[in-house]
């Protein structure tokens, strides 16, 4: 399942650094055959500013201009196991950024709905997903703190910007079974959090640890 078309595999200088990175990723606790295989498959170089692409495969945040970042490959891969996707579910991500969790949540669920509050960057990873042949997703302009009504309930959920609390909103449309994967807290010590809905009334929350994240600005977020 998923919305990406298979291609050949990549030969070349990209390719072969694209397998090492995978293979660090796999070192480090991705253990989901799955997700380490969309990793492999999307091709991060292309997503990054022109100067940086010698460095799109160490697990480093970059930046992609209004001030924000396309998140370090780890995170990235650490809160996507943690949605446990098998493949037939309806994504919702807030902070659609680059675009590259977007591509990655394409191979890995039947329908991906991201939210970007940035146009300049909705606009560019929009044709970045087109040129990825991306079939399974639409990229919404908007304060995803509000989530998105019109398509709810969501299997899963992934916040890629931190606030100072996870969007009362997302909660409520995440479906019973379902999970949210975001970063939340003061910043500066933030914490990368895993929700599950129990019932409609109960949510259990873990923690995965500290994490720094760029502003989830919005209603449900910090203002602007
Ligand atoms: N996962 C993305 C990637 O790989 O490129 C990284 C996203 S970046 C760390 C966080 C993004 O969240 C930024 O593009 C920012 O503009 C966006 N953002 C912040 N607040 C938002 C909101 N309320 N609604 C939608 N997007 C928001």
């Amino acid at each position: 399942m998923g919305g990406l078309q298979q291609r050949p595999r990549e030969r070349g200088e990209h390719g072969l650094v694209r397998r090492r990175f995978v293979e660090r990723l796999r070192r480090n606790g991705i253990r989901d055959p799955r997700v380490l295989e969309a990793f492999a498959q999307v091709r991060r170089h292309e997503l990054v500013p022109e100067a940086l692409r010698g460095r799109a495969y160490a697990d480093t945040p970059l930046p992609i201009g209004e001030g924000q970042t396309i998140s370090a490959p780890g995170i990235v891969a650490a809160m996507t196991q943690a949605l446990e996707l098998r493949g037939d579910e309806t994504v919702l991500e807030v902070g659609t950024g680059s675009g590259y969790q977007t591509a990655i949540l394409s191979r890995l669920a039947a329908r991906v709905i991201s939210i970007e509050r940035v146009p300049r960057l909705a606009a560019a990873a929009r044709r970045a997903l087109d040129a990825f042949a991306v079939t399974n997703v639409v990229v919404h302009l908007g304060d995803g703190t509000q989530g998105r009504p019109a398509d709810a309930p969501y299997d899963a959920i992934v916040i890629t910007a931190g606030g100072p609390e996870i969007p009362e909103p997302l909660l409520g449309q995440l479906a019973v079974n379902g999970r949210l994967v975001g970063p939340c807290g003061p910043r500066g010590a933030q914490e990368l959090v895993r929700i599950r809905r129990v019932s409609l009334r109960r949510f259990a929350r873990e923690s995965l640890g500290a994490c720094r994240f760029v502003d989830l600005i919005g209603a449900h977020g910090w203002v602007g």
